[in-house]
């Protein structure tokens, strides 16, 4: 079973941990940025609103680096990472956690899914599970969910070497967890959230030669850094609900979540790491501050 944050316990002590010794629940939250562009407004609002939140709570701030993704990943990208962050006025602890040290540990996680057959191979492209959505919207809703091929498809597939994904089953998840599966909630700033991990549908958590996919590492991470507090922005608001099934079919303890709004560009739209003149360095050497970056930010 997985315990809620308010029993979390140390696992060298066995003691309860959710509390400070002067009675506030312990408060540990991260900035988990990729570093696969150069950190815009966007990101300098989430990092500031996750470190204030750890400050006024007399808590503690981590920083993950989310580097899965080798084929975007460039290393001018987390030193730019660590500077932009340090001249935000930021400070997190060290070690910093990356993810790609911990690739085994992904893999360990996924055995065990693949172990409990609460996960199948996918061979279908992207676009044939978009296909297959658009073909059957009665059948699918707008998200796919599927199973396992026959044994012997699936074994002439593999030895003809196609690729495939690891798609999380929500049958089998409905199945090992029985009625939990329909009680799962999680805290976010709206109160208490009933769970539907069925608006992701059958999420893919590994790909045939890459371990793990974010929602697998994210999950992991979070819990092994003993996060409380999962602060990001609100485009990652559907995640939770596929997040709390993950936690609890590993077991893992249950943060609570705050979905903060988004830092859109001039267009309306939301900033993408491409958009040259709203990255942290852009504006820095356009002589802003530091103080200026939160103020335009609203963060005074
Ligand atoms: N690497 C993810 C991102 O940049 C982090 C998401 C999260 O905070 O869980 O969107």
């Amino acid at each position: 079973m997985a315990r809620a944050h308010a029993g979390r316990r140390n696992p060298a002590s066995g003691k309860p941990e959710s509390r400070l010794s002067d009675g506030r629940m312990s408060f540990v939250t991260r900035f988990a940025p990729s570093p696969t562009g150069y950190l815009h407004l966007g990101h300098a609002f989430s990092a500031l609103t996750a470190f204030d939140a750890a400050q006024s709570a007399g808590g503690r701030f981590l920083l993950r680096i989310e580097d899965i993704d080798q084929g975007r990943v460039r290393a001018q990208f987390e030193d730019a990472i660590f500077e932009d962050l340090a001249w935000l006025g930021l400070a997190w602890e060290a070690p910093v956690r990356r993810q790609s040290e911990h690739m085994g540990e992904y893999e360990a996680v996924l055995q065990g899914l693949i172990d409990r057959q609460l996960v199948y191979r996918c061979f279908r492209t992207r676009r044939e599970v978009a296909e297959a959505i658009a073909s059957a919207p009665h059948e699918y809703g707008d998200v796919f969910t599927g199973e396992a091929l026959a044994q012997e498809e699936e074994a002439a597939r593999l030895q003809a070497g196609e690729a495939f994904a690891w798609r999380l089953s929500l049958k089998k998840a409905r199945a090992a967890l029985g009625p939990a599966y329909f009680a799962l909630v999680f805290e976010d700033e709206t109160g208490p959230v009933r769970a539907e991990p069925e608006r992701l549908g059958d999420v893919v958590l590994a790909r045939k030669d890459f371990a793990a996919s974010y929602h697998l590492a994210s999950v992991w991470d979070d819990a092994q850094a003993g996060v409380t507090h999962v602060i990001r922005g609100e485009d990652l608001r559907e995640a939770a609900h596929l997040h709390v099934l993950l936690q609890r079919l590993l077991e893992l303890p249950q943060p609570m979540y705050r979905h903060h709004r988004l830092i859109l560009g001039e267009d309306g739209k939301r900033l993408a790491k491409r958009e040259a003149a709203a990255t942290l360095r852009a504006l820095r050497e356009d002589g802003k501050t530091a103080a200026e970056i939160r103020s335009m930010l609203g963060l005074g």
